[in-house]
Order: C-alpha cells, then sequence, then structure tokens
C-alpha cells in the first residue's frame, strides 16, 4: 500500500545533502532515501515529508477517562487514533504493533482531516483524541484535524510523551484543548536505557504547557517493578511536579503488563500503586489516580476541601457525578479542569453535544 506523502515542517538542509528534522529532540539528520527514528519522517529529493499524513491505523471510540483524563469533560466521548511509528523505543512499549511499524507495512486506511471529523460526529463523540503512537511525529496531520475539529466544535486531546523541540511545540499544540503526557521515569538513566530518550525535554515541555499555555495538562506514569517504582524515585517525581507545576495536575499512576520487549518482568502488584499513589498525596499533590486496576478508592475524584466523592470511578466508567461546573456539590470548593457546565448529581450517563457541550441525562 502506498501511503501518502505530505510535506514536513520543522527541518531544514544541514551537511552532505541531508536534511535536520528540528521537530523532536532526536534532531535526526535523515540522507536521501532514508527516514528518521520515527520512520514515518522521510528524505524524499532534499525535502523532508511525513509518511503518515491522511492514514489511520483504526478507529475506536473510548471514554475521556481511557486516555487517561479525569478532570477534562469526565465521561466524554473521544473519537480515538493514530498512526504507526513513534519517536522513543520504549522496550515496554504497550502499542508496539504499531509504534514499531512503518506506515507501509501497516494495514491503515486513508482518513482525510474532514472525514475523520464527520466521523466524530456522527458517533456522537466530543472530541477526538490523538493518540496511540506518539501523535508528535505526525504532528502536521494532527494539526489539520484539530483546526478542523475546533471549527466543529469538539474538543481535541494529545496523548503524549512530550517529546518535541521548543521550535515546534507551540505550533504542534496550537489546537490542542487538553493532553496527557507520560512522565515515564524520573531518572535520566531509565529514560536513557528503556526509553532510548532523556528527561529533561520531557520535563521542560511539561513546564512549558503549564506556564504558557492554556492546555489542560495530566500526568500518567507507568509503573514498572523494579525499575521506575521505587519509593525514592516517585518522591521525587512529586516533588519536582509540586514545586514546577503546582499541587493541581493530575498524576496518574498506570499498571504495566509485560509486552514487547519486556516479557520478563511481572506485572505492577495492585499494592505498588496503593504505596505509590499514598506517596504523592503525603508530598502534597491533590489529585493522584491508579490506572489500569480495579481501584474505586484510588479512581474517585475527592474535593480536596471537604472530602466529598465528587467524580466516582470504576476503571473507566463514571459510577456518581457530584459537580456543579467545576464546584463542588458538597462545600462549592472548586476543582480544577474543564467540567461539564451547570448542577449534577447521582448517577449519570452522559450524552453527545458541540463545543465542550456534553450534556449529563
Ligand atoms: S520527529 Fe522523527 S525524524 Fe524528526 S527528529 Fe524526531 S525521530 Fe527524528
Amino acid at each position: 500500500m502506498e501511503p501518502s506523502l505530505h510535506p514536513a515542517r520543522w527541518w531544514h538542509p544541514a551537511e552532505r545533502g541531508k536534511l535536520l528534522c528540528t521537530l523532536c529532540p532526536r534532531y535526526c539528520l535523515i540522507g536521501e532515501g532514508q527516514a528518521g527514528f520515527c520512520y514515518i519522517r522521510q528524505n524524499h529529493g532534499g525535502q523532508l515529508v511525513s509518511a503518515g499524513y491522511g492514514r489511520s491505523t483504526g478507529f475506536a471510540v473510548d471514554p475521556i477517562e481511557k486516555k487517561p483524563l479525569n478532570h477534562f469533560l469526565p465521561g466524554a466521548r473521544v473519537l480515538s487514533f493514530g498512526t504507526a511509528g513513534c519517536n522513543l523505543g520504549c522496550k515496554f512499549c504497550q502499542n508496539w504493533d504499531i509504534s514499531k511499524a512503518r506506515i507501509d507495512q501497516h494495514v491503515s486506511e486513508a482518513a482525510a482531516p474532514e472525514e475523520i471529523v464527520a466521523l466524530a460526529l456522527s458517533t456522537g463523540c466530543q472530541g477526538i483524541a490523538y493518540t496511540y503512537n506518539d501523535p508528535v511525529i505526525w504532528a502536521e496531520f494532527a494539526i489539520d484535524i484539530a483546526r478542523a475539529a475546533r471549527a466543529a466544535g469538539l474538543a481535541n486531546v494529545f496523548v503524549t510523551a512530550g517529546y518535541v523541540t521548543p521550535e515546534a511545540r507551540a505550533e504542534v499544540f496550537q489546537y490542542m484543548d487538553a493532553t496527557n503526557v507520560d512522565l515515564k521515569g524520573f531518572t535520566e538513566e531509565f529514560y536513557h536505557r528503556v526509553t532510548f530518550g532523556h528527561l529533561e525535554p520531557v520535563l521542560d515541555t511539561l513546564v512549558w504547557l503549564r506556564r504558557e499555555t492554556a492546555v489542560w495538562t495530566e500526568i500518567t506514569t507507568l509503573l514498572i517493578p523494579g525499575l521506575n517504582d521505587g519509593d525514592e524515585e516517585i518522591a521525587r517525581e512529586c516533588e519536582w511536579i509540586l514545586e514546577h507545576l503546582g499541587p493541581d495536575v493530575p498524576l496518574h499512576f498506570t499498571a504495566f503488563h509485560p509486552d514487547f520487549k519486556m516479557t520478563e518482568r511481572p506485572r505492577t502488584p495492585a499494592a505498588t500503586l496503593v504505596r505509590v499513589r499514598a506517596i504523592a498525596r503525603a508530598r502534597g499533590l491533590r489529585y493522584c489516580y491508579v490506572g489500569n486496576v480495579h481501584d474505586a478508592e484510588g479512581q474517585t475524584t475527592w474535593c480536596p476541601a471537604c472530602g466529598e466523592a465528587l467524580v466516582v470511578r470504576d476503571w473507566h466508567a463514571i459510577r456518581r457525578y457530584r459537580l456543579d461546573g467545576a464546584r463542588c456539590l458538597g462545600c462549592g470548593a472548586e476543582i480544577p479542569g474543564r467540567f461539564h457546565p451547570g448542577r449534577h448529581e447521582g448517577s449519570e450517563r452522559r450524552t453527545g453535544g458541540g463545543r465542550f457541550g456534553v450534556s449529563l441525562v
């Protein structure tokens, strides 16, 4: 299958006929006929092209809690899709069948931006999630879809490892409303050995998102037994978040399952998630969640002022909802995030609407 080629942004000519890609901190030097680390950005005749433009490796309608986002339109449905390739090399990748595939090696379907927006609307979604493989590497495509989605009243959700350069990030995120950034560990050694990346650029992206954009940001750390789940490392991560991003950024700890090149490690025990969540809360982070397990306590949004259970979840399902817009129905405290307007109580199901216009019935 011949993939669609699209002119790439964020590059310039370098020495000996090579092209320097400036989209992510790898800064690949790409020779004629070659591709960068992510596979999909290629040098064709001295021009950088993106081979993933206009193709999807599959669509799904997901609850937004699956991204995971717990403080952005709870219960909303989002049309999720990705392409192929990735700019990190995580040995534990849970989507390696697409992240390690070339777009021309993977079964994919043509999907123009307007068609994707129409599909989101026709399936009752309130937003589109750019996910599965890292959308940074297909940012030209994501931007074109997100622009059309915003015009149609849909929210845009960017699920990423945050491995993007200062040169590119303002354009990459310009139409995004929310993001979940994977903070894969909190040592340079882990990033270097296990992801083939570096920690510092991810921290830089998080600070920039929080301080210089209006993009609602949550963080996820996948805990791998014995590699990134030590008390000290978790405490340092939480202290860094508290100091640089503040106490209100939701932090999700999720359970690992053996996959790709990391099949010898055991699954993350539920007790580990309980332990690290307690560390995060003790350090002062107000919204700490656990994922990929059943844990009502660790999946509920609690009011930090009065202790009311505001959004009770079981895995990705909402069981109880007690917010008036962004305010606690118990004491009126304002909860950070983007919530559905109006007063809602009890156990409710969500329906579609326009831009952020999700209604509860
Ligand atoms: S986006 Fe791809 S080609 Fe560009 S620097 Fe990153 S890995 Fe290399």
